[in-house]
């Protein structure tokens, strides 16, 4: 009795594990609004300006339902920059963590010229993910906002979903999405698909 209970556990939590699907987001401009700066898509340097989709909440909400896991890779060279403090930085994320059903976000904090590993387009960060919580990169989608975040994602071995914006014409990825709630839409209509 205690063996067949044991086996119909294990064999339900490889079955959710075999299902269970991740989703990695970009920040800027795909959980929070994109700042305008110069006429260019910028970061937000500061609360005021960091302001969370009023979509994301429910969006995510829904992924958090079928069983999703979420987390949040961004590039922050304002910080190399000494545009923004970390301190700041570290307030958004506390944000994020409070309003959406996201594990962990990542910060990249360097900037062209540093040679690291995490920036986009390189994968670092979604490879330091997949390993610090131990899920499949090849179950996982990107969703971005720019040509860095598609990159990042095919480098991970990620479906990629780009969120169209006016600034990101001409970028393709796997998927493209017009807000970031149909975004989550493609996902749970194809995220169950047989691979
Ligand atoms: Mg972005
Ligand atoms: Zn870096």
């Amino acid at each position: 009795m205690d063996a067949e209970l044991h086996d119909i556990n294990r064999t339900e939590s490889a079955l959710r594990g075999k299902k269970a699907r991740t989703v990695i987001f970009d920040r800027d401009g795909v959980i929070n609004r994109i700042v305008m700066r110069d006429g260019a898509p910028a970061s937000p340097r500061n609360l005021e300006e960091f302001i969370i989709e009023p979509e994301a909440p429910a969006a995510l909400g829904r992924l958090k339902a079928a069983g999703f896991r979420m987390f949040v890779a961004s590039n922050q060279p304002d910080l190399a920059r000494l545009k923004v403090a970390p301190e700041t930085i570290d307030a958004m994320t506390a944000a994020i963590l409070a309003a959406l059903p996201i594990e962990a976000v990542r910060i990249c904090p360097h900037d062209d010229g540093d040679g690291c590993d995490c920036r986009k387009p390189r994968p670092g960060m979604l490879l330091g993910l997949a390993r610090d919580f131990d899920f499949d990169l090849s179950g996982a989608f990107m969703i971005g906002d720019a040509w860095k975040d598609v990159h990042a994602g095919r480098a991970a071995g990620c479906k990629t979903i780009l969120v169209a914006r006016d600034y990101n014409r001409g970028v393709t990825a796997d998927f493209k999405a017009a807000t970031l709630s149909e975004a989550i839409d493609l996902i749970l209509a194809v995220g169950d698909a047989p691979r």
